[in-house]
């Protein structure tokens, strides 16, 4: 099974926190399918992460890539680097990168062809705010970033997207989850419809995720797994959340 349930840790994690978390989550985890599981910890931390998970096949990757391979870029990490690591996957348009750091559609189309043609799995994050949301402007603000991520001469042979309601990150809140599974149904349609050619794998929610939750989420049919940021620093929690996700997706 592809990539299902991937924790974005963020701006967070040390040395010690790493090792904590992998004790954490091995003594938690009771599946024994771990192909369908990512952690995309700080970029500083990629080799460490590898080395704490050993031979288990879970999959690592990054939260960021520059448009450019190489270069005068100061600061900057390619997509050639996060391969050259060792990583399958990397987060590309999370809210806060949209926000923050002011990244347009058009700089993460470049961010996806560069994944691309790393051979690397790109998890495009789309999401509307709270505001959109209020004024029924879901469906049309995830349309418009699909096409201008997607739209020209990209052919992605792979592709996860994360639905992100930007109101949901790290607020508690989360839409129910009936709702999320017909924007997924419409995010698949757009996709498919759209850009045929496009190797779409999956359509993971993210916004809040947690133990709780989480059952509710993964018995919807298009909800296809999560990307998962606050819950995700805990082992425990994370490895909680991954065996509902494989006694109900597995
Ligand atoms: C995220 O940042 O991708 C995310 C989903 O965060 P949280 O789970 O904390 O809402």
């Amino acid at each position: 099974m592809s990539l299902r349930l991937i924790a974005n840790w963020k701006l967070n994690g040390s040395r010690d926190f790493n090792h904590k978390w992998a004790l954490k989550f091995f003594k938690n985890f009771h599946g024994k399918n771990f192909s369908s599981l990512g952690i995309a910890p700080a970029a500083l931390y990629l080799d460490h992460i590898k080395e704490l998970l050993g031979n288990h096949d879970i999959e690592v990757g990054a939260q960021n890539i520059d448009t450019e391979n190489s270069g005068a870029r100061t600061g900057e990490i390619s997509a050639s680097m996060i391969k050259d690591t060792g990583c399958k996957f990397i987060i590309i348009g999370h809210s806060e990168r949209r926000i923050f750091f002011h990244e347009s559609n058009q700089i993460i189309r470049k961010k996806l062809i560069q994944a691309n043609q790393n051979a690397l799995v790109p998890v495009l994050c789309i999401g509307e705010s709270e505001e959109e949301n209020q004024n029924n402007a879901t469906a049309k603000v995830l349309e418009e970033q699909i096409i201008e991520a997607l739209e020209g001469s990209i052919e992605l042979s792979s592709l996860i997207i994360a639905y992100e309601p930007v109101w949901a990150i790290g607020s508690g809140k989360t839409p129910n989850p009936e709702d999320i599974n017909s924007v997924h149904e419409m995010i698949k349609d757009v996709v498919q419809s759209l850009f045929p050619k496009t190797g779409l794998e999956s359509v993971l929610y993210g916004g809040s995720v947690n133990i709780n939750n989480a059952s509710s989420l993964f018995e919807q049919k298009n909800i296809d797994g999560a990307l998962i940021g606050g819950a995700s620093l805990d082992g425990k929690e994370f490895a909680l959340i991954a065996n509902v996700f494989n006694d109900l997706k597995v």
